[in-house]
């Protein structure tokens, strides 16, 4: 955090400091919710959640040096009480960046928000000290944190900007207003909530309108919807895409053996040789959108190609591949799934380069309502075209994508334990497994891939 008083950081949260705490006390280190990492220098903010009360942590965060702990009920130790935690947090995220020189660069659409983020706080990291959404922690409480985390010397800022509703993007906006838009794609996504697409990308429109004149909105030029957002913005706007023509275009794809290579070319006809660490052809698009805010803020191409070919592992269970001792290759893209990265991820199967044969373990993609079905069914038609040789659909709500991939060896099982006995049967050194579905729904799955020894 930047350093402040007591008394300033309870006059910005609209709270009260309580007897016992010295309002000339500067607090130097960060805000935490956490009493485990509340430490000295630093404030401890009191949740009160569920199974575990905030407020019971206070003296143990005082204990480790923490000046106070904001607090919604009276403790014994220094405080600055508040209506409400998460309401007095954003009222500080909103002070520390309003104080705060970094350049802010907001990323938001259906997928891959994480992954485009974790690129481009990769790279900006090589420009300066950069702070970055730490894994997936975009919501009310996430956002704001993020933003405290900034530091008098916090050069670049990438924020995971999520929707959840209309109106939602514009709130984010408003606590840390970013210089950068960054908008991947629009589609059908569990968690937008928005029912139908065109509210979906109503929703997401709202980055780019939010950003002013001396903004850049950096747009998928292969989406329709997306692309169409540059009428919506007073921004700059910079394009990326690899069918459409673009200001950032991947020339000479090649998919390689799943990671693709490809030659970035810039606006200003420069170029520069790209070759994915990651494995899928979205990681291109991803990646585009990264060189594209990179180049903008003035890193040489040819650095930022070579930064983005270094990139490093992404966020937990998002297309991890790795390569067992027995010589199974195992893609852990279970994190989460719905229509457009289950489709991505089984293409991206379909084109893995393996001795044996591609092995598809696929849970329920959730949410999805009267459409679940046929999404579903339409999921095993794309394994059949993506040349899986067996799918494994697990739990509730899965078994039309075993009718869609007729002609394909498809088994419906009841759960993860019965897919792990499954593949203990059928797993034969040199296959390549896929394990994907919504939320937790094949993560025992992918665990026992990763843990098994044989
Ligand atoms: P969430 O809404 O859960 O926060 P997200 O937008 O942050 O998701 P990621 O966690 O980066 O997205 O990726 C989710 C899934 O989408 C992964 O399976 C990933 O492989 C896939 N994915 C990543 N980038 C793209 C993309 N550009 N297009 C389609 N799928 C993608
Ligand atoms: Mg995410």
């Amino acid at each position: 955090m930047i350093p402040m008083s007591l008394a300033q950081v309870a006059a910005v949260m609209d709270g009260e400091l309580s007897e016992t705490a010295d309002p000339e006390a500067v607090v130097t280190g960060g805000i935490e919710y956490d009493s485990r990492k509340a430490g000295p220098g630093g404030l401890f903010l009191a949740i009160p959640g569920d199974k575990v009360d905030g407020h019971d942590f206070a003296a143990k965060a005082a204990a480790q040096g923490a000046v106070a702990t904001v607090a919604t009920r009276p403790i014994d130790t220094p405080a600055i009480y508040v209506d409400d935690a998460i309401a007095a947090l954003t009222r500080l995220a909103r002070h520390v960046a309003a104080a705060s020189k970094a350049r802010i660069i907001g990323v938001t659409g259906s997928n891959g928000k994480t992954s485009t983020k974790d690129v481009i706080g990769q790279l900006c990291a090589h420009l300066g000290k950069t702070v970055a959404t730490e894994g997936n922690f975009n919501n009310e409480l996430g956002h704001p944190y993020t933003v405290c985390r900034i530091e008098p010397d916090t050069e670049y800022v990438v924020l995971e900007l999520a929707a959840r509703g209309v109106g939602h993007i514009t709130q984010l906006c408003e606590i840390a207003p970013p210089e950068f838009g960054v908008v991947l794609n629009v589609g059908i996504s569990h968690l937008d909530g928005f029912g139908d697409i065109e509210t979906t990308a109503v929703a997401k429109s709202e980055l780019p309108r939010f950003l002013a004149e001396d903004g850049v909105a950096v747009l998928n030029a292969d989406d329709p919807r997306v692309a169409r957002m540059a009428e919506a913005t007073k921004a700059a706007v910079l394009t990326y895409g690899i069918d459409e023509d673009a200001d950032f275009t991947a020339v000479d794809l090649d998919p390689a053996d799943g990671r693709h290579r490809f030659t970035v070319r810039a606006p200003d006809g420069q170029t520069a040789p790209v070759r994915l660490r990651q494995f899928g052809l979205h990681q291109v698009y991803n990646a585009l959108a990264a060189i594209a805010v990179l180049w903008r803020l003035h890193a040489p191409l040819e650095a930022v190609a070579a930064w983005v070919s270094e990139a490093g592992r992404l966020s937990e269970r998002r297309m991890d591949v790795f390569t067992r001792p027995d010589g199974t290759t195992v893609i852990d893209d279970s994190y989460n799934a719905n229509p457009q990265s289950m489709g991505a991820a089984v293409r991206t199967l379909g084109q893995l380069p393996t001795e044996g044969r591609r092995i598809a373990v696929l849970g329920l993609m959730a949410d999805l309502e009267e459409q679940s079905e046929t999404c579903h069914r339409r999921l095993g038609e794309q394994a059949r075209d993506a040349g899986i040789d067996e799918v494994v659909a697990v739990g509730e709500g899965t078994q039309p994508i075993v009718d869609g991939a007729d002609g394909v060896t498809a088994t419906h099982v009841p759960d993860q334990a019965a897919a792990i006995a499954l593949l203990r049967n059928r797993l034969r050194p040199g296959d390549a497994v896929l394990v994907k579905g919504s939320r937790y729904r094949t993560w025992d799955v992918a665990d026992y891939l990763r843990a098994k020894e044989d």
